[in-house]
């Protein structure tokens, strides 16, 4: 038997959260959110199923969802998708990027990657026999060199992938960013999949800059967003993605033939919900205000708090308290203090260890206030 992932191991998440649960630690490790899920939501998906939609949906999602999707793209970014042709609902943005591989990456083709990048992005590419090209982005401002990665691509470059809002650094593409990477790609067969699952959480003054507002990208890109991030529903398993027709119907064919459709009383109570309650300024704002707490929180402390300007992670440098590698340093953390963070280096393919532990803050006041108190005292 063949392991086609044999150098990796188990996720970092599972494994921090696993620790912590086992060691009774403050879990501040894997992203989710520890307050309750809104009332609302819930009781549109307990109506949805009363009424009734227990059974498969339309294989690309419901058609009231999709109604939703769509206007919330077009309030959102001005863009006027047609939902028939470009949208399809899948069970979590993870598993919209899985099958954007399957459906578009063959033996031998490469993919720009950004490290710190998240987990999923590489087993998905060689799975299916893709190169990986890692460029690295280093601490503390992680800013992208254009010029090395102008150097790494060439007409072997099927794809790019990018994260905006940037998971685990914190950064935010600025329009420059996205305007040297459209210079890049225009005129070549190289596609962009564009990771946006933290869309609505962004605290820069000039706000998210999606790739749905760049008419000129939209033809070779693949937007990827959540409703586990934008509702705090991660484990329900929803996401959604946007590409051009023709990879939209070949992302489609695998999901056909793999999960079929997406939970269709979740789907159904997710756009009740969007038609009478989301609002993204709101989730905007009561992120940040997270943000500010532990910033301020952690300001005479010895923790350096690297610039967070959107998701709901926050990196934590601690070369001011110790030298050991992150790995160990986090593991530290859990036994002898009783808190669990994620380690920076395995969003690194090389080893690259910059000294930073990164911390998920969509939990309760309590909660950081806890962690707060836990970190001042390192
Ligand atoms: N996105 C979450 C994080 O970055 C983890 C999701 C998962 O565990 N698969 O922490």
């Amino acid at each position: 038997m063949i392991d086609k992932l044999s150098k990796y191991g188990p996720s970092i998440f599972s494994t921090m959260t696993g620790l912590a649960l086992q060691h009774g630690a403050l879990n501040l490790a894997q992203g989710f959110p520890d307050f309750p899920t809104d009332p609302k939501l819930i009781t549109c998906v307990d109506l949805a199923m009363k009424d009734g939609y227990n059974q498969y949906s339309r294989p690309m999602g419901a058609v009231n969802l999709h109604k939703q999707i769509e206007t919330l793209v077009f309030n959102n970014y001005g863009r006027e998708v047609n939902g028939d042709e470009e949208l399809t609902v899948y069970p979590g943005a993870s598993f919209a990027i899985y099958l954007a591989m399957q459906a578009l990456i063959s033996a031998g083709d490469e993919v720009i990657i950004f490290e710190p990048a998240y987990e999923c992005y590489a087993p998905a590419i060689e799975i299916v026999g893709g190169k990986v090209i890692p460029l690295q982005l280093e601490s503390p401002n992680f800013d992208i060199d254009w010029h090395e990665v102008r150097k790494a691509f060439s007409s072997k470059t099927k794809m790019i992938v990018i994260n905006n809002p940037h998971n685990p650094t914190a950064k935010v593409w600025s329009k420059e960013d996205l305007d040297a990477l459209e210079e890049l790609v225009s005129g070549t067969n190289c596609f962009i999949l564009s990771d946006e699952v933290y869309e609505f959480i962004n605290y820069t003054p000039t706000g998210h800059i999606s790739i749905h507002s760049r008419p000129e990208m939209i033809e070779r890109s693949i937007v990827v967003s959540s409703f586990g991030k934008s509702l705090h529903v991660t484990g329900w398993r929803i996401g959604y993605c946007i590409a051009p027709q023709n990879v939209t119907d070949l992302m489609r064919k695998v999901n056909q033939f793999s999960v079929f459709c997406t939970n269709h009383s979740i789907q159904m109570g997710v756009a009740s919900y969007l038609e009478n309650h989301f609002d993204p300024q709101i989730l905007n704002s009561d992120y940040k205000a997270k943000r500010d707490f532990v910033k301020a929180g952690l300001k005479d402390s010895n923790w350096e708090v690297l610039d967070c300007e959107g998701t709901y992670f926050m990196m934590l440098d601690y070369s001011s308290i110790s030298d050991l590698p992150s790995i160990e340093f986090t593991r530290k953390l859990v036994f002898e203090k009783g808190i669990a963070t994620i380690p920076c280096s395995p969003f690194y393919s090389n080893g690259y260890d910059p000294k930073i532990a990164r911390i998920c803050f969509a939990k309760k006041e309590e909660t950081l206030q806890k962690a707060i108190d836990i970190l001042c005292k390192i």
